[in-house]
């Protein structure tokens, strides 16, 4: 037997490659880490984290104006970017060492810097080159701005989290999570707030009734909407000011250019030109249901293979990753029905079908939909609506999915998830008594189809 450094060697520490390395050490593996950026990859330094705080942040005028309709008085509030800044620097740097404690428990041996694999059983770091038996690519994703006239101007999220100062005005480009995210957040925080997006309505791997009802919201709070909209060239006439051209010859000015137009997998400058490790046309690591890759002692999981990039279903592959190679306990993920939520305002909260899918997959499904004004708006003055949708296969009374648009639809939508898992029927939630006086109670007291 060949006695290696290490057992396995993780290369990054984001969501996945932490836990698959805490779990494998756990297990008895002897495990290494490294990294060259942040402690906790881009969920808790430039994602997830940070976003939702900035979310909270942004949601607070629109609480002091609804305010006022429950007999508070007027408030004239005042923003400090740079104290929200601040306070979020030193929550993901606690958080930092939360992660860099995490490995030190687990016994895990961690190098600053940027590891390159140097053949399918070493890894370089810095000078130095380490042997060990597995190696696992969890490198997560990277923002990707098309190249065109002007696109060295534009940040991405990942300079979102950053900025010194708030613009005036901003113009972000893109029609997924991350852009009406960043839109909103913009709005919320004083600035105004446009949205670029090439087809004629965003969101577009969501249910049309949410694509619809989030375009509505958005547009009353005050988000400009531009679709069928495409960016052609951009010029910079200050620091903090950019003039865009559009395909149509429409032009904006701006103070800050933000491209949320996808993040493709981190593969550049890891080794991987010296091992025989096949890669989709995108980049991403192809791998089996063992996140093995066609070398078959280097894995991959998370972002950098592609497949639903959310932190966690990163965590939940690694720790498949870690019962399979490293406890005995082979583990197949299982990929069904995972749940997910967008920060917009109001938030997407959505677990299987859309109704489009769901009419492709099924021969006849039943749409409840309900569309209300949810009872603090009743007082607020507020004309904000929020969307519950359920989707039922007719056969079999099974929902297919559930969808909504309204203030904690994530934290909603969660419990629905775990009723997913267990076969939930409409019979069920039929005979499932609501809590009174809830958002929540809406999704088990739609009785008549709308169709
Ligand atoms: P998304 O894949 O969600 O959206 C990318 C958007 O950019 C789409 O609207 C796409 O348009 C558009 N686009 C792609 N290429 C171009 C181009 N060349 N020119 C103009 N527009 C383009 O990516 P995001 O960057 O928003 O987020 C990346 C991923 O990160 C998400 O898919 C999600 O998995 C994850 N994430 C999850 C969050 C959460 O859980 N709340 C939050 C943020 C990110 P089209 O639809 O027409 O293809």
């Amino acid at each position: 037997m060949i006695e290696y450094d290490f057992d396995l060697f993780v290369i990054g520490v984001g969501s996945g490659g932490v836990r698959a390395a805490r779990m494998s050490a756990q297990y008895g593996a002897r495990v290494a880490t490294a990294e060259d950026k942040y402690m906790g990859g881009t969920c808790v330094n430039v994602g997830c984290i940070p976003k939702k705080l900035f979310v909270y942040a942004s949601h607070f005028p629109e609480e002091y104006h609804h305010a006022q309709g429950f007999g508070w008085g007027p408030a004239e509030p005042s923003f400090d970017w740079q104290v929200l800044l601040d306070n979020k620097n030193q929550e993901i740097k606690r958080l930092n060492g939360v992660y860099q404690g995490l490995l030190d428990q687990a016994g895990v041996t961690h190098y600053d810097g940027r590891a390159r694999i140097v053949d399918a059983h070493h890894v370089s770091i810095n000078d130095q080159v380490v042997s060990t038996g597995k190696i696992l690519v969890a490198t997560g994703s990277w923002p990707s701005v098309p190249e065109f006239p002007g696109s060295e101007h534009v940040i991405t999220s990942n300079e979102g989290f950053f900025l010194k100062t708030l613009p005036k005005k901003s113009l972000v480009v893109g029609g997924g999570y991350i852009a009406v995210e960043f839109a909103g957040i913009f709005q919320g925080l004083g600035v105004e707030s446009h949205l670029s997006y090439r087809g004629p309505l965003f969101l577009r791997k969501f249910d049309r009734d949410v694509r619809e009802v989030v375009r509505d919201e958005l547009h009353k709070k005050g988000v400009h909407l531009h679709f069928d909209s495409h960016v052609e060239r951009i010029e910079k006439h200050a620091d903090d000011l950019f003039l865009v051209h559009f395909a149509d010859g429409s032009q904006m000015e701006t103070n800050l250019v933000l491209y949320a137009t996808g993040r493709h997998p981190a593969v550049t400058d890891i080794g991987l030109e010296n091992v025989n490790v096949d890669l989709r046309s995108n980049g991403a690591i192809i791998v089996d249901d063992e996140f093995r890759t066609s070398e078959p002692s280097i894995f991959a999981l998370g972002d950098v293979t592609d497949k639903i990039q959310l932190t966690p279903v990163a965590i939940a592959e690694a720790m498949a990753f870690s019962a399979t190679h490293f406890n005995n306990d082979p583990k197949v993920m299982d990929y069904d029905d995972i749940a997910t939520a967008v920060f917009c305002q109001p938030n997407i909260g959505t677990v299987g079908m859309t109704e489009d899918e769901a009419r492709e997959a099924y021969d006849e499904i039943e749409i409840y939909r309900s569309i209300f004004r949810p009872l603090k708006h009743t007082l607020s003055g507020s004309d904000e609506q929020y969307l519950m949708k359920i989707i039922v296969d007719k056969a079999t009374d099974r929902l297919v999915g559930a969808h909504m648009v309204g203030s904690e639809a994530g934290e909603i939508i969660q419990g629905l998830a775990v009723a997913f898992k267990a076969g939930v029927t409409k019979s069920i939630l039929d005979s499932t008594i609501g809590i009174h006086p809830t958002t929540a109670e809406e999704f088990v007291t739609m009785r008549e189809p709308a169709s």
